[in-house]
């Protein structure tokens, strides 16, 4: 028996009969296989079931039935299927009484995620090809080549990962994992029409007119942040990349055609440089509000709720056409901005982090 066996089959013994059970991405999802015989629990996956029992026989699986990690499970007797926005409701109404989650390992290597449930297409694929804009992102401050690969990441889990990947640098420390999984053979950033500013949703275009492309993503995004006018190391992906030693710094870097000493000067987006990463994280908890900016719902909100429906924690509601957010509760993701059609939501920067960014 595996050390994971065993810890599901541990956790398993936990549940109490008659339970709503939620159980999360990873390690979790293996407890569905050792429900005590003698206790009745009824299990809730996120991606939008309930009822469910362990994992089908080989052969027997349903690609629309899912855990939450996407991965095959079997309908119980009174099993319902639904979207997941039903799903959220029942998290959000108070209607289960135990979650188990996941939590992270980093092994020895810096590993922090060691297993991706990706789209299907990538094993379906000889070579992958990173094809990305050169972009603002108000989380990870500039986005290229490897924070594309995330794309390969479907439904819930994006979320999930959030929940899991709180503060930026781990955030960064997954996408690098899952760059190295995937393993792009080439990785273009168009950067003919750019974004800058609060990105990826309510940047503004630019025109910077210039494509680049190259073998080594962390490379190419190194290259791309110095285009736009950023420092790498203010960058939390890049930052990981260099000090992980899978790229050189730019000086290291051969690049080569005719926009090569290009230099423009891309508007920051607002939490470029955060406080969060440069303090202890008790701080970065007790004063998040200070040292961050926060997402702010602003006069064009219609209240469709698509941003409280994501929204990874659960901090926003919508009442009456109004959308509250539990600033106590937000891990400043901003996922919210990025998914709100109306770009209603804006970012109020901390009184802190507005002082530090005075002298920086
Ligand atoms: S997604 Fe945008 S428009 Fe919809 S409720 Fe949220 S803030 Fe308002
Ligand atoms: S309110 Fe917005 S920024 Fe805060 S956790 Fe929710 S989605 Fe993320």
């Amino acid at each position: 028996m595996d050390f994971r066996e065993m810890i599901a089959r541990r956790a398993a013994l936990e549940l109490k009969d008659g339970e709503v059970v939620n159980l999360g991405f990873g390690m979790p999802m293996a407890v569905a296989n050792f429900i005590p015989e003698d206790i009745e629990v009824i299990l809730q996956s996120e991606n939008g079931c309930l009822v469910f029992g362990p994992t089908p026989k080989l052969g027997e699986q349903d690609a629309d039935t899912a855990n939450s990690g996407s991965m095959p499970i079997t309908l119980k007797q009174g099993a319902s299927l639904f979207d997941i926005f039903t799903s959220f409701g029942i998290i959000r109404g108070g209607h289960v009484d135990t979650a188990i989650l996941g939590a992270l390992e980093v092994d020895q290597n810096g590993v922090t995620v060691k297993r991706f449930v990706v789209a299907r297409r990538l094993s379906e694929v000889d070579k992958v090809i990173s094809l990305a804009k050169m972009k603002t992102h108000t989380f990870m401050g500039a986005t290229g080549a490897t924070k594309n690969l995330f794309g390969f990441i479907v439904g819930m889990q994006k979320a999930q990962f959030h929940l899991r990947m709180q503060a930026r640098h781990e955030f960064a420390a997954m996408l690098i994992d899952l760059a190295n999984c995937v393993k792009p053979v080439l990785s273009i950033v168009d950067g003919v029409m750019g974004m800058e500013g609060n990105g990826p949703r309510n940047g503004s275009p630019i025109q910077a007119g210039i494509l680049l492309a190259g073998e080594n993503c962390f490379a190419v995004d190194i290259v791309m942040a110095e285009v736009m006018g950023f420092n790498p190391e203010d960058v939390p992906l890049t930052d990981l990349a260099l000090k992980q030693g899978l790229t050189p710094p730019l000086a290291g870097i051969d690049v080569v055609g005719s926009a090569k000493d290009l230099r423009l000067n891309f508007v920051e987006p607002r939490s470029l440089k955060s406080l969060e990463d440069r303090v202890p994280k008790w701080i970065a908890e007790l004063g998040r509000n200070h040292l961050t900016a926060s997402p702010k719902i602003s006069t064009g909100c219609i209240g469709c709720g698509r941003c409280a429906a994501h929204c990874p924690p659960q901090a926003m509601t919508v009442s009456g056409g109004t959308v509250h957010i539990n600033y106590d509760k937000c891990i400043r993701c901003y996922c919210c901005q990025e998914l709100c059609p109306e770009n209603a939501v804006t970012l109020r920067v901390g009184h802190l982090l507005k002082l530090a960014q005075y002298f920086w």
